[in-house]
């Protein structure tokens, strides 16, 4: 009697437009089994053959070779006699071979993780079959010498096994050419390829014991075993650990019959798309070669030729050829074989609308008959993402929603910077890479002082770390390179604030302030030397690479307009300037959620009084010198209130460390003496005085204010009387005020009565009133266990999850780059936490933080101001959490607003 395991179905067959499985059996067929059985389906002429299933593979591992072969034999020949059928030839025949391919396909794609045999069926007598099909000898031998070089590594274990250890197929090869004097495979003769195939299989005999199979069905059988074993390979296992694949999926293996581009000029084989991949332009497209394989069209040895006619014109427009030469030499296929070209089109249009995207597809016609190899989803810009996306939603292929999700948020970064004029980048040389901190393109001459800055009208401040006191010259140069530092590293935030390129953490660089040398990879560089920076891929290029301005077509502000319908979370900006408040205005943000006040300390005028307040040793000291600040910072405030008019924005207390704002070098220590009449001594006293060991940890953020109360009340006194003073003008201000690095309640408590006996003060003064909230930042762990409490005081939540990321993990904002690298690179960590929202650990703390909140004040407003707020994966997590609001910089803005619309349509769905 059978039992159910001996009935169930292992095999599926697709070819001559019909199939077995189809696009939804991925679990089943594995994803490459599945599409072919998809397409084959729907009338597309995929060359036959058949997919074993996932199961058998899990079969395989506990049952074993031999059952598993019982077990598929009759399918497998019957599935063999079906695709000799539509190809019409015959497995192993002597005159007219079918050979087939044998492929790996788990229901992911695991790419070059497990393993592929490729003209399977060729033994000494179906070679002389190939050449006369061919009538090409020199590519029958040759494609025999590698199926027994591919066949032997594979199956029959030839494969080095360590990195010491010679591929014995190699080992044959370099003999021979050495013997020959040849340095190429390509200069191998037909008679060599001939003694290649008789040495390659004497190796086999006697590294293995046995003679090379020559039954194709021997061949077959220790293929599709090779391919089951692969699944457990080293390399699979690996790739299988890192994305959390689990084991027991298994992987399918399909078998299908090859097909030659290369059989005479009524052959051929190209690679098209349904939309234009660059531009999003709806034009067919694409490439082909007549007469040849696959790799030849991507080889760069012959010019492939366009597919259709308008498509081959804009070539020779390009190229600058004539018509009559283009006609005789590089005809389209459109051209030249009108009715192939015909038939491919409907196919291509077919393609597109069953899948309702951009295709990506692979064709090869054989001795006059068409085959689409694969199709896939066109790749694509970001200017062609939302063009097509658009496209689609207006031909009524999608809805708004579908439009929505097709969009990559981080792809729309390409739209918001100068980029690399892609011919440019093609000649370009990379030194070296480091972390892609702030998108764009950046070319300039090295200075490596931020005081140098304007020595060149182009300049890329290449340091080893930036510092606050570099601000201006960051702002003045063209890009920004560090040696150290991650992704919230000070360069990183403030590039990114001010939508300026930057590489950093790019541990290859070797810098030499003292002679003004950049040393990467063995070569030098001096100052004025010219680089360029990708800040999208963290490329370090050399020399000059020429750059263009992007476009904002129409259809990305319509796309912009569309995530508003969408999305339930505001979009705030982190902005510390009127300028970067209209940037972030412009680009959709509903308000400011941080602003950072210590950068405006840094302009000349105000360091000095800032530095006043800090040498100060008594209270009155500090008050004379914050009088001086008072003005600088409430106009600075007017500003930003005013360029985000009716918008709520949220000002930061002072936060960093004291010892950021003295100046650290000799001469402008003795101009500071000079200038406050003290000792050269007092002011190296001071510096030495505020010196810490662990500045993260130490005198900061509301620690500050709770020690020195005048900074919060003159901070607390400018926000007031820019919103007062606004008001008498008729613009509106909603300031909320916000206090940094809390961890106890006392340490929240005992700001906000600086705050609000403060502000009823002006209001006193003035008479007259402004709405105002005061909250505070959950960025320490302890803010988030006590949340319950703090909310009991606080207005409103904001999480800065760079200081709660930093403390939670115990990793250093300004050091991790050290080890980050390394642990990405093991595996350790999948992705930067600084980068995007460690959920599983930190993000605890901010969902409890959130909840605890809510359970005392259940309107608390709530938002994120971290780095996070920017990155697509950390909104949706926010959004999930329940937040108001996410704040990122303003660059960033269209990203995070199309992110939260993403994130509402996902949680409805
Ligand atoms: C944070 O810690 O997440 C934050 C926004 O503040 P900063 O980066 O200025 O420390
Ligand atoms: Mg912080």
């Amino acid at each position: 009697m059978e039992t159910l395991t001996e009935i169930k179905k292992r095999v599926f067959l697709f070819g001559d437009k019909k199939a077995e499985g189809n696009s939804k059996m991925k679990n089943l067929l594995g994803g490459k089994g599945a599409n072919l059985a998809e397409m084959s389906a729907i009338g597309i002429p995929v060359p036959p053959g058949f997919t074993i299933t996932t199961e058998v593979c899990t079969e395989y591992n506990t049952l074993g070779k031999d059952i598993v072969i019982d077990q598929l034999k009759e399918d497998v020949q019957s599935a063999i006699k079906a695709i000799e059928k539509t190809m019409g030839s015959k497995f192993g025949d002597a005159e007219n071979p079918l050979l087939i391919s044998v492929r790996s396909g788990a229901r992911v794609s695991m790419p070059g993780m497990m393993d592929t045999v490729l003209n399977l069926g060729l033994n000494d007598e179906s070679v002389l079959g190939l050449v006369k099909k061919t009538d090409n000898e020199r590519f029958a031998w040759d494609s025999y010498r590698r199926f027994i070089q591919m066949y032997g590594g594979v199956v029959l274990g030839m494969k080095p096994h360590t990195k010491e250890d010679i591929d014995p197929f190699e080992e044959i090869m370099e003999h021979l050419k050495d013997k020959r004097k040849i340095e190429l495979d390509t200069e191998f003769t037909i008679q060599d390829l001939q003694d290649l195939v008789y040495d390659f299989k004497d190796a086999v005999k006697k590294r293995t014991g046995h003679d090379f199979p020559t039954d194709p069905w021997d061949q077959l059988w220790g293929a599709v075993m090779a391919v089951f074993d692969s699944w457990n390979g080293d390399r699979a296992i690996y790739y299988r650990k890192m994305h959390n694949y689990p084991s027991d999926w298994g992987t399918a293996v399909n078998v299908q019959a090859m097909v030659y581009g290369n059989m005479g000029t009524n052959s051929g084989t190209g690679v098209c798309f349904t939309r234009d991949a660059a531009t999003g332009e709806n034009v067919f497209n694409g490439e082909y070669l007549i007469n040849a394989q696959g790799e030849d069209v991507v080889a760069g040895v012959r010019t492939p030729q366009q597919i259709t006619k308008l498509g081959s014109e804009r070539w020779a427009k390009l190229a600058k050829v004539e018509e009559a030469d283009r006609i005789e030499k590089y005809p389209s296929l459109e051209e030249l074989m009108p009715s192939m070209y015909k038939e491919l089109n409907g196919y291509q249009q077919k393609l597109e609308s069953h899948y309702s995207d951009m295709q990506d597809m692979e064709f090869t016609i054989q001795d006059g008959k068409l085959w689409i190899l694969q199709t896939r989803t066109g790749k694509r810009t970001g200017a062609a993402m939302v063009k097509i996306a658009m496209d689609f939603l207006k031909e009524g292929i999608i809805d708004e929603k579908e439009a929505l999700l097709r969009i990559e948020p981080n792809k729309l970064d390409e739209l918001l910077h100068p980029v690399f004029d892609t011919n440019a980048l093609k000649k370009a040389h990379v030194l070296a890479q480091g972390l892609p901190a702030s998108p764009g393109a950046a070319t300039g001459q090295i200075v490596f002082f931020a005081d140098e800055a304007k020595k060149f009208k182009n300049t890329i401040l290449t340091r080893i770390e930036t510092s606050p006191e570099d601000l201006e010259g960051m702002n003045i140069a063209k890009g920004i390179l560090t040696a150290r530092g991650g992704m919230t590293s000070h360069a990183a935030v403030v590039a990114r604030g001010m939508g300026k390129c930057c590489v950093s953490g790019a541990g290859a660089l070797k810098i030499d302030y003292k002679n003004r040398l950049l040393r990467v990879n063995g070569k030098e560089f001096h100052e004025g030397d010219w680089i360029s920076l990708n800040g999208s891929t963290g490329n370090i290029i050399e020399g000059k690479v020429a750059t263009m301005e992007p476009e904002l077509s129409g259809e990305f502000g319509e796309i912009m307009e569309l995530t508003d319908k969408y999305r339930t979370m505001d979009v705030r900006t982190n902005a510390d300037t009127p300028k970067d408040a209209r940037i972030a205005r412009n680009f959709g943000a509903k308000g400011i959620g941080l602003t950072r006040t210590e950068h405006m300390f840094f302009e000349v005028d105000r360091i000095k009084a800032m530095r006043e307040m800090i040498l100060a040793d008594t209270v009155k000291g500090r008050k004379h010198a914050l009088e001086e600040l008072l003005p600088m910072q409430r106009s600075d405030f007017e500003g930003i209130f005013e360029a985000m008019q009716g918008l709520p924005v949220t000002v930061r207390l002072l936060d960093p460390p004291l010892h950021e704002f003295v100046p650290h070098q000799l001469a402008t220590q003795k101009e500071l003496a000079e200038d406050m009449h003290i000792s050269l001594a007092a002011v190296k006293n001071k510096v030495a005085e505020l010196e810490e060991f662990n500045p993260m940890l130490g005198h900061r953020g509301c620690r500050l204010g709770n020690t020195y109360p005048e900074i919060t009340e003159m901070q607390t006194r400018a926000i007031i009387e820019a919103a007062l003073n606004l008001k008498e003008k008729g613009i509106l201000a909603f300031p909320e005020i916000m206090v940094p690095l809390v961890g106890t309640t006392n340490e929240f408590i005992e700001q906000k009565k600086v705050i609000t006996a403060t502000a009823d003060t002006v209001f006193k003064e003035r008479n007259d009133s402004i709405d105002y909230s005061v909250g505070t930042m959950i960025e320490i762990p302890r803010a988030a266990l006590m949340a319950d409490k703090i909310a009991e005081h606080a207005d409103f939540f904001s999480f800065g999850t760079n200081d709660l990321t930093q403390m939670t993990m115990g990793y250093s904002r300004d050091d991790a780059g050290k080890f980050l690298n390394v642990y990405l690179e093991k595996g350790i960590l999948t992705q930067d936490p600084f980068e995007v929202l460690d959920q599983e650990g930190v993000g605890q703390l901010v969902e409890m933080g959130t909840q605890r909140g809510r359970s005392t004040k259940p309107n608390l407003k709530v938002g994120i101001c971290g780095e996070h707020g920017g990155e697509p994966s950390s909104v949706e997590f926010c959004h999930k959490t329940g937040m108001n609001y996410v704040s990122c910089s303003p660059f960033r803005v269209p990203i995070a607003r199309l992110a939260a619309a993403q994130a509402a349509i996902k949680a409805k769905a």
